[in-house]
């Protein structure tokens, strides 16, 4: 993705698994993958910072 500050194409810093809906048999369990972005421009005010995370379902 891009940094919504500067535009320039960020990098993924770190990435953690979450999970949905498992404390009841009711519903479905979901599983995704949570990626972290982080600035890499030295110019951007953000730089260094999370500037941004997605979600994608991995099961
Ligand atoms: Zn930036």
């Amino acid at each position: 993705m891009l940094c919504p500050y500067c535009n320039i194409v960020t990098r993924i810093e770190k990435q953690r698994v979450e999970v949905e809906g498992d404390q009841s048999p009711d519903t479905e369990t979901k599983v995704y993958r949570i990626l972290s972005f982080v600035c890499r421009n030295p110019r951007c005010e953000h730089h260094g910072e999370e500037v941004g995370e997605t979600k994608v379902q991995i099961n």
